[in-house]
């Protein structure tokens, strides 16, 4: 099986569900195997599409709202970003918009965006139209999705069409680690999958090996 590795960033103003979104995506599917550890910055999770397993590791940007400056460590080397912004806020929605500038303008490497209209349970409050986000959302090439972390709607849906959009941006991005799955030692010995569906979710695992990044995140995250 072929395997693609990419790194997600998930960026957005403070409050807009950002971390509600990734722990109820974890949460979900694997309620049984939540780690305590489920504060850090990142996890990893593979998601089936086709014949390929994408190894998505899930970056929470806690703290980046405060401590703007060490956005940059965050969204370094990503493939991939969720946008997320509340139904319920156009401030939310609006700054949105710069972090695309500053992805746009400080990543060379084409990335996946998805747009996230978050809170679409609070749809009576609703200040930014579908129709704008949506607009939005197609003047950068990103897909629109709205969620609820609160209801679980769409999250998954989230994931799944980052991770297919994922496989199609690896064929012409060199920068994107691919390999055979005989390569790698972590899956020897699990049983092959079938996948008749366009994509599944497996187990997620976490990674506490990852050194100086990670610590810094762990001493600035709080909230
Ligand atoms: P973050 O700062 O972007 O990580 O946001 P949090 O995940 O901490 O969420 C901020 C607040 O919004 C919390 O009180 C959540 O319970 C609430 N929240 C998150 N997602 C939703 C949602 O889909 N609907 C509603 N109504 N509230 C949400
Ligand atoms: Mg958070």
């Amino acid at each position: 099986m072929k395997v693609i590795e990419a790194k997600i960033v998930v960026l957005g103003s403070q409050g807009v569900g950002k971390t509600s979104l990734v722990v109820r995506y974890i949460g979900k599917m694997f309620s049984k195997h939540i780690s305590p550890t489920i504060g850090a910055s990142f996890f990893t999770c593979n998601i089936s599409v086709g014949d390929t397993r994408v190894k998505l590791q899930v970056w929470d940007t806690a703290g980046q709202e405060r401590f703007r400056s060490m956005a940059p460590m965050y969204y370094r080397n990503a493939n991939a970003a969720l946008l997320v912004f509340d139904i319920t806020s156009v401030a939310s929605f609006n700054a949105i918009k710069g972090w695309v500038k500053e992805l746009q303008s400080n990543v060379p490497e084409e990335m996946v965006m998805s747009v996230v209209g978050n809170k679409c349970d609070l749809h009576e409050c609703r200040a930014v139209p579908y129709s704008e986000a949506t607009a939005y959302a197609a003047s950068i090439g990103a897909a629109y999705c709205e969620t609820s972390a609160l209801h679980d709607q769409n999250i998954e849906q989230v994931f799944l069409n980052t991770a297919t959009s994922l496989l199609t941006l690896s064929a012409t991005n060199s920068t994107m680690k691919s390999y055979d799955s005989a390569d790698d030692e972590r899956n020897n010995g699990s049983p092959t999958e079938h996948s008749d569906v366009t994509a599944k979710v497996e187990l997620p695992s976490y990674n506490t090996s990852d050194g100086v990044a990670y610590g810094e995140l762990q001493r600035n995250m709080c909230c």
